[in-house]
């Protein structure tokens, strides 16, 4: 018996709880409103079984039909307090849309997230890849989230060390255990010079003749980069970029560097670099090109999507994700990695 909070759906398609919008069809759709939704769960054994997490489902990708349980958590509210002189604490449900959190902080003058305005899905899923923008990321500002053990059934809060934050990496990447109820950041009420180093952005910035810009202006700027080169899933479906940029240490490092002088590439500590997927993908000549009704987005190679009127199937999307990281692979010697969760029978990792 589920709690009165708990909405359960059986046998159901995901395609509308994913922005790539595959069909795939799962035992069972779970929604849970709060933590005690979590505790009902918990004390009838849901999570004894093979459970996926979903928030908005803009960075994952169902396959094909699954028999596995789907829990959505759709835990709301806001709370905002006094933290020092000169910063505030706002504490967010998991459920919450990332982005309403964003402009509730540019209407309130509070400093810190601008740059990721517009980055699509929840707050719960905002430390799982640690999102980032145009030179913020959430670890900039984190404080502290709380987190649902699946097994444990406990309730605890973890700070930013225990969650192990990289290069759109955390703990909760390797360690499923968790179910983030909701997270805690920081924002600069007084004080706040924002970071506009970014280099399109500061292009941007300059070329409206913008030296001081407010946090509405910063915003807006990056809304408008962000429109003229991403596909909207609404008319387009995708799931942002669907690889991470490579980050190479040592011999592989220098050795790439000494092959392709030209390559777009950024220091990121201790000689490691990152290299610009995107760029990997625009030289084997794979931008804007189609595999039936999926492609790569021509205004950005790292983006793939579905045609608006085409049938094509997760698997579609899976054998043009291949192809390209084929390409990459046989022209520079890099293997590239899926940032998208993907989800499918035939296989329980990242690997495609
Ligand atoms: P989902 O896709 O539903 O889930 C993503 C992962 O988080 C899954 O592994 C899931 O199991 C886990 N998860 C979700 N909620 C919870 C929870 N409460 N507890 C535990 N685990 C959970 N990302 C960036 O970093 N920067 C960008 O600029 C950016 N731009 C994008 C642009 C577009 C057009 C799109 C479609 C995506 C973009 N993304 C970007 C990726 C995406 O927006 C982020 O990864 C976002 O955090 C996903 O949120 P979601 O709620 O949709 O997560
Ligand atoms: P871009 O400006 O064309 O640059 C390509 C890549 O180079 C970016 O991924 C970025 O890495 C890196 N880069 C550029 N300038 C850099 C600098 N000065 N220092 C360090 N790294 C630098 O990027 P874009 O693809 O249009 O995206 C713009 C921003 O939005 C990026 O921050 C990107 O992460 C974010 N974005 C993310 C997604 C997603 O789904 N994850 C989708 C769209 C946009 P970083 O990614 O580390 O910033």
């Amino acid at each position: 018996m589920s709690g009165v909070g708990v909405e359960r759906l059986s046998s159901v398609c995901v395609a509308g709880h994913h922005t790539f919008r595959c069909r795939s069809k799962v035992r069972e759709l779970v929604t849970a409103k709060s933590v005690d939704d979590l505790r009902t769960l918990h004390t009838e054994g849901f999570f004894e079984q093979n459970v996926i997490i979903i928030g908005h489902g803009s960075n994952c990708l169902f396959v094909d039909d699954l028999d596995v349980a789907v829990l959505k958590v759709d835990i709301g509210g806001l709370d905002a307090r006094s933290h020092g002189d000169d910063q505030v604490l706002i504490t967010v449900g998991a459920g919450v849309a990332w982005d309403d959190v964003v402009e509730w902080s540019i209407e309130n003058r509070l400093g810190g997230v601008e740059c990721m305005v517009r980055i699509p899905g929840t707050c719960g899923a905002a430390p799982i890849q640690n999102i980032g923008a145009y030179g913020q990321e959430l670890r900039d500002r984190f404080h502290s989230l709380q987190a649902f053990h699946r097994q444990l059934g406990t309730l605890v809060t973890l700070a930013s060390g225990d969650c192990e934050f990289g290069y759109r990496d955390s703990v909760f990447k390797r360690d499923p255990s968790w179910v983030i109820t909701s997270i805690s950041i920081t924002l600069i009420k007084n004080g706040y010079v924002p970071s506009i180093q970014y280099p399109s952005l500061s292009r941007a910035l300059n070329a409206s003749s913008l030296t001081s810009p407010t946090l509405r202006q910063i915003a807006d700027h990056v809304i408008a980069i962000r429109s003229s080169k991403l596909p909207n899933p609404a008319t387009h479906p995708n799931a942002g970029s669907f690889f991470k940029n490579p980050l190479l240490r040592g011999d592989q490092a220098t050795a790439f560097l000494q092959t392709h002088p030209e390559a777009s590439v950024f220091g990121v500590d201790g000689g490691t670099i990152k290299v610009s997927a995107g760029w990997l993908i625009e030289q084997t000549g794979w931008r804007g090109k189609m595999l039936g009704d999926v492609g790569v987005w021509p205004e950005h190679a790292l983006v793939l999507y579905r045609t608006p009127t085409g049938r094509a199937t997760g698997n579609d999307v899976i054998r043009l994700a291949r192809s390209v990281k084929t390409a990459v692979y046989a022209q520079f010697g890099v293997q590239l990695q899926c940032e998208v969760r993907i989800h499918s029978c035939g296989q329980q990792d990242q690997k495609i």
